[in-house]
């Protein structure tokens, strides 16, 4: 598969190629090259880095931990706090270092979609804060930050009943297409942000952006939980390394004792 992402020149240039494919040589169900890895940051108690297509996301993770102001802490349950923010290198015109409202909204959106799969009822009166950076958007960002911050959230070992996969599903020309680069996402006529906790086929975000009909938007869901349980298996998979070499090292250590 060709990942380079063409950006168009005229907006009038059609998003598909003569051979039927999208600019970027994908078919229509078919995801942006995705690369993975857990505890990139030493400072954090879990982090993630997740390339998604060109985007470049970092997670850091702290927590459960003690709140504070603590007037802000819940007496049933654990806060779950989020703060994604952009790089100002990270898109083609530069961004204010200071938090827009589109910030400020995704912060929320991303902690909404990450909350029900964590077990906050065992943390009343604590905090667990997520910070997502955004080192290079490529269209999509919300979803693959979910990805990037269940990652960090499991490799900072808070318990979870499921881990959660984000993927938005579009429309370009016409057709519903999973997984919408930054030119499809810009250019095409939809976009619905969605995000999956895999194993409990439980939807914790849908949004939806454009004109679809029931079957467009039916055909998109479909779409769209196949492409988040295809990352589902990269996650999974990209733990399972991790938490080997982890035994593989406690066991050196107990070892050398
Ligand atoms: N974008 C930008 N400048 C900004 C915010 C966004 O150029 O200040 C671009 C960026 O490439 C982003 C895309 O617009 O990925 C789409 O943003 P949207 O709000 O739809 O969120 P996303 O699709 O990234 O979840």
């Amino acid at each position: 598969m060709n990942n380079v992402t063409l950006v168009r020149k005229e907006p009038s240039e059609s998003l598909f190629r003569e051979d039927g494919l999208r600019l970027d040589g994908r078919g229509l169900d078919e995801l942006r090259p995705i690369r993975m890895e857990v505890g990139v940051l030493n400072n954090a108690d879990g982090s993630a880095y997740v390339e998604h297509g060109k985007n470049k996301i970092v997670a850091a993770v702290y927590g459960p931990r003690e709140l504070h102001p603590k007037h802000l802490a819940l007496p049933d349950k654990a806060l779950v706090r989020c703060e994604y923010r952009m790089a100002t290198f990270s898109v083609e015109e530069r961004k204010s270092p200071a938090p827009g409202r589109r910030e400020v909204e995704l912060s929320k959106v991303i902690r909404e979609s990450l909350e029900p799969a964590i077990f906050v009822y065992k943390y009343p009166r604590a905090t667990i804060d997520v910070f997502v950076q955004i080192l290079q958007a490529d269209g999509g960002t919300r979803c693959a930050s979910i990805t990037a911050a269940a990652l960090a959230l499991a490799d900072a070992g808070v318990p979870m009943r499921d881990l959660v996969v984000g993927c938005a599903v579009g429309k370009i020309e016409g057709k519903v297409a999973v997984d919408l680069s930054d030119v499809e996402d810009k250019l095409g006529e939809g976009d619905i942000p969605m995000a999956l906790m895999p194993t409990k086929k439980v939807i914790t975000l849908l949004q939806s952006d454009g004109d679809f009909t029931p079957e467009e938007f039916k055909q998109a869901l479909e779409m769209g939980i196949a492409a988040c349980e295809k990352i589902y298996e990269m996650q999974r998979d990209i733990l399972i390394e991790r938490y080997s070499k982890v035994r593989e090292e406690v066991a050196e250590e107990q070892e050398e004792e």
